[in-house]
């Protein structure tokens, strides 16, 4: 029998077995190895570990896509020259995500423009490549569903599908007031997942304004409370990124005022 035929019985059987990068690339490995005359070991160890790299790179992308994160930015395209009031030594242990082991919290602070949702989806992208099952979504698409789900009787079974990523991530607290029964029931969630699973919020208001956010003191004190117990707090300060991209383009010169009212209020229109 030749060769050949022997090799293709051999990928037929890798395929069955579900190896398909090794089946795939079997042909060639076994080319190099001898002409490099590899050691058996070292050709079965390349073979397997190139296999791990391929199941690894599945998985990372099966997680990315369950998250639903609104775009894949990088922890690596974040420019932290631009935004020196944030540490990158603090990113950096965050992407390890330890934090995510530990059950802790995230909260990024900052006015609308210095980078919190692309950090949260940085962070976010670290999560799912590190295994960890991930979940994007904004605050007020969360509380709607929160909401939806308590009118529809089945505000327990929605629970329970929001406890289950080990890293939650709610962006943009703070855009939108939140009626009573969405604090309420948001309260709950973050009970729920209270020491069970991490949850990252970006929020353009300070912690002294969630008060007014949830419009009752009471409830955003309780949800700090937790939110806060084993967290880390990034207070992102300084320009809006999106302005800074505008005034080099030269459609903003330096008199114009990019910090009043207009320009931090939600999703301004100019925002791209
Ligand atoms: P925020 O959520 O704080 O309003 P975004 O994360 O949406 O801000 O950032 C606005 C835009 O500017 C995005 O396209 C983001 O990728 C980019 N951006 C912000 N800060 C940086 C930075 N330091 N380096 C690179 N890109 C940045
Ligand atoms: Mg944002």
């Amino acid at each position: 029998m030749s060769a050949g035929v022997q090799i293709e019985r051999v990928q037929e059987q890798m395929r069955r077995l579900k190896l398909m990068r090794t089946a795939e690339e079997l042909p060639l490995l076994l080319q190099q190895a001898s002409k490099d005359e590899q050691a058996y070991s070292d050709f079965l160890e390349e073979l397997v570990s190139r296999e791990l790299a391929a199941k690894h790179d599945r998985l990372t992308t099966m997680k990315t896509t369950m998250a639903r994160f609104p775009f894949h930015k990088t922890l690596e395209s974040f420019d932290f020259k631009f935004q020196p009031s944030l540490e990158p030594k603090v990113i950096k242990e965050l992407a390890t995500g330890r934090f995510i082991a530990d059950a802790d919290n995230v909260l990024l602070l900052g006015p609308p423009g210095v980078g919190k949702t692309h950090l949260a989806v940085g962070l976010g992208l670290k999560a799912c490549a590190s295994g960890y099952r991930t979940t994007f979504t904004t605050a007020s698409g969360l509380i709607a569903s929160l909401v939806k789900a308590h009118q529809e009787n089945r505000l327990e079974e929605k629970l329970k599908l929001l406890v289950q990523p080990k890293l939650l991530i709610i962006d943009e607290i703070g855009y939108l007031p939140i009626e009573r029964l969405g604090a309420n029931l948001f309260f709950q969630l973050v009970s729920r997942r209270y020491e069970r699973g991490s949850i990252l919020i970006t929020s353009n208001q300070s912690l002294a304004g969630w008060g007014a956010v949830f419009g009752d003191q009471v409830i955003a004190t309780a949800i700090l409370d937790r939110l806060l117990h084993h967290s880390t707090i990034l207070n992102i300060k300084g320009e809006s990124y999106r302005l800074k991209e505008k005034r080099k383009a030269g459609l903003l010169t330096r008199s114009e005022p990019y910090t009043t009212a207009g320009v931090e209020s939600p999703a301004p229109a100019t925002e791209a």
